[in-house]
C-alpha cells in the first residue's frame, strides 16, 4: 500500500529548513503533500499571500515528483483525510518546539487516531532558521541567500521593498 505524508505549515515563506524536511520525508514515503495552511493560528500574520505562499513552494519542488504543494483551510485532520493521508510530518529545531509539537501531534491523534505524527529533527545547518529570522534578516539587509531557494530570496526582496514604498 503506498503511504502519503503531509507536512503542514505555514511556510512563510519557504526555508531550505523546510524543504529539507520536505525531501527527507520524500525519500521515506510514497508522496508528501507539502500542505500550505491558508488561516493559521491568529499570531501568525503572513507576509505573503496564500498564492505567493504556494507558487513559491512549487517552484522549489518542481524536480521532485512525489512531492506536491498544496493549500489547506480548516482543519488539518480532514485535509489529511480527504488525501488518505496518514502520516503528519512535523520539523523539530530545538527543545523550545518541542512542547508545542507534542501538543499538536497530541491533538491530532484525539481528533484522528490513526494518524501518526513523525517529527525529522533539523539537519545542523538549519537549527537556527526560520521564516520569522529569514524575513527580518531580509528586511534589515542581510543576506539570506543561504537560507532561501534564489525564487524565495527574489520575492524576499521584492516584498521588502514594495513594503518600504
Ligand atoms: P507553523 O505555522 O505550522 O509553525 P512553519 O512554517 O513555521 O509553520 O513550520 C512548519 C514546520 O516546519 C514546523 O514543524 C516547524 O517546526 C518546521 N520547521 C521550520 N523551520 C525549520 C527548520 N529550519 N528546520 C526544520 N524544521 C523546521
Amino acid at each position: 500500500m503506498l503511504i502519503t505524508a503531509v507536512y503542514p505549515g505555514t511556510f512563510d515563506p519557504i526555508t531550505y529548513g523546510h524543504s529539507d524536511i520536505a525531501q527527507r520525508a520524500a525519500n521515506m514515503f510514497d508522496h508528501v503533500i507539502f500542505a500550505v495552511a491558508d488561516s493559521p493560528h491568529t499570531n501568525k500574520r503572513p507576509v505573503f499571500t496564500l498564492a505567493e505562499r504556494v507558487a513559491l513552494a512549487q517552484t522549489v519542488f518542481h524536480p521532485y515528483d512525489n512531492i506536491k504543494v498544496k493549500s489547506f483551510s480548516g482543519l488539518l485532520i480532514n485535509f489529511a483525510k480527504k488525501n488518505k493521508a496518514r502520516i503528519i510530518i512535523r520539523g523539530l529545531r530545538a527543545v523550545s518546539d518541542f512542547e508545542y509539537e507534542f501538543q499538536l501531534a497530541g491533538m491530532n491523534r484525539s481528533l484522528m487516531p490513526d494518524i501518526e505524527t513523525v517529527f525529522l529533527p533539523t539537519s545542523p545547518q538549519y537549527t537556527y532558521l526560520s521564516s520569522t529570522l529569514a524575513k527580518e534578516v531580509a528586511r534589515l539587509g542581510g543576506n539570506v541567500q543561504p537560507f532561501v531557494h534564489p525564487c524565495v530570496y527574489a520575492a524576499l526582496l521584492a516584498k521588502m521593498q514594495a513594503n518600504r514604498q
